[in-house]
């Protein structure tokens, strides 16, 4: 019988030892990336687990396979799929240019209201970085993955809908919009969707004892979206996390910037500067919460820093799934050439098994990956920039990662 993982009321996931858990594999260099993660996970839970446990792997229909097969790019059965089994991965997928379609992952983060996107950028010792402390780098964000400018809510130039919305806007403001040549587009930032992000956020940092959250946003501009999404985050941290947190407000006005123990400090940052400090000033900088324009710049800013997007792993979570993917899209002009970095999914997939509460088998692929990559063992994209390294391709990168699990 299939062992499905439930969502207990708490929201916390009862998780069987062989779960069902669907996979979609992908555009592009997508079925190469794939077919490497997934050795390295089975791999990584038998090393952690003996024959305890097993991820039992479901192949479910996204993207050009599924045109091909069903006439529909992101067929209904793949996301009422994802929704039983609670836990999905997914590699890269091709958004077809023109037509007004929705990118297939936006799509797919909106329909199942996985509204926290969650990027960890933490250095590998021994991936070439460009800046000079790559270590002190250790931050985790979580991006608003529902609204903002991401919603897709715009009109083109000259349209009937843009000049509509120009001629309302031109009731409103002093300085008049041209209303034949200017296009528009919507920028939603609401209370609970905010406040939703942030109290994942300031709970993971409780959860994982992390030392500050700072939410970004560009407020003194935008005062009722981003100046409002800062608000409602300080309402949540005050109201819900009273004994966990202290503001930077106060921990300057009371206690001298010395930080009480135990204590989270919460804070925030223009998002211009946000770019200059966690380059300058890493340490400082821990759990980041941002609406979703700000957290997919700093985002890939932060997977650069520590090493690029062959390594930089993500999660899109809501309250009843969750769908582990890598930053990056399909790179296609590496399809079919077993050569990209598979490192991206393979650590989403790490964060898959922390998901599911699978620490030990997490962490062997972290142990791993490490090992590998201070042998010099790399695929294409470090070994450019590694005096001395082995070129791997995709598929012999998965192998030497499993051969030195332990
Ligand atoms: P991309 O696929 O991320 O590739 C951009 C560049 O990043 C590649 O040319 C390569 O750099 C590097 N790169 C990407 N994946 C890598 C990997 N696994 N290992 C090593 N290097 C890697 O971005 P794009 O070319 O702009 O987008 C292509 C398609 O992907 C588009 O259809 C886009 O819509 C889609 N996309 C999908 C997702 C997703 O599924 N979540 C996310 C972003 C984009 P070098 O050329 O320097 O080697």
């Amino acid at each position: 019988m299939e062992e499905i993982i439930q969502l207990n009321g708490d929201g916390s996931l009862s998780v069987p030892d062989t779960p069902v858990i669907p996979y979609i594999s992908g555009d592009g260099t997508g079925p190469d990336i794939w077919n490497a993660t997934r050795i390295v996970l089975d791999e990584a839970v038998k090393t952690a687990y003996g024959n305890n446990k097993k991820i039992s792997f479901k192949k479910i229909l996204a993207g050009e396979e599924a045109y091909e097969k069903t006439g529909e790019w992101l067929p209904k059965e793949t996301l009422e799929q994802i929704q039983k089994y609670k836990v999905a991965i997914k590699g890269p997928l091709t958004t077809p240019v023109g037509h007004g379609m929705r990118s297939l992952n936006v799509a797919i983060r909106q329909d199942l209201d996985l509204f926290a996107c969650i990027r960890p950028a933490k250095y590998i010792m021994g991936v070439p970085s460009p800046c000079n402390e790559p270590e002190k780098i250790d931050m985790i964000i979580f991006r608003e993955n529902t609204e903002d400018l991401y919603l897709g809510i715009e009109w083109e130039a000259g349209t009937k809908e843009a000049k509509d919305a120009v001629s309302f806007v031109n009731t409103k403001t002093a300085k008049p919009l041209d209303e034949s040549t200017t296009g528009i587009g919507i920028k939603p930032i609401s209370e609970k969707n905010t406040k939703r992000l942030i109290r994942k956020a300031i709970q993971f940092a409780v959860d994982h004892h992390r030392k500050n959250v700072t939410i970004m946003h560009k407020g003194n501009i935008m005062k009722f979206t981003e100046g409002a999404f800062l608000k409602w985050g300080y309402e949540v941290g005050e109201n819900e996390f009273t004994d966990a947190i202290i503001t930077e407000q106060n921990l300057w006005d009371r206690f001298d910037g010395k930080i009480p123990e135990g204590k989270i400090v919460l804070k925030d940052r223009i998002a211009d500067n946000m770019f200059q400090q966690v380059l300058l000033r890493p340490s400082e900088y821990d759990v980041i919460a941002a609406p979703n324009l700000n957290g997919d710049y700093i985002s890939d800013l932060l997977a650069a820093m520590v090493g690029g997007l062959g390594l930089a792993p993500g999660a899109n979570i809501g309250d009843s799934c969750a769908v582990f993917e890598a930053t990056h899209g399909t790179a296609p002009k590496y399809a079919g050439l077993d050569k990209v970095n598979p490192g991206s999914v393979i650590l989403s997939g790490a964060m898959m098994l922390d998901h599911l509460g699978w620490h030990e088998a997490s962490d062997v692929i972290h142990a791993a990956l490490q090992k590998a990559i201070l042998n010099k063992k790399v695929t294409y994209d470090l070994a450019r920039q590694i005096p001395g390294a082995i070129e791997l391709k995709c598929s012999e990168f998965a192998r030497e990662l499993c051969a030195s699990m332990v």
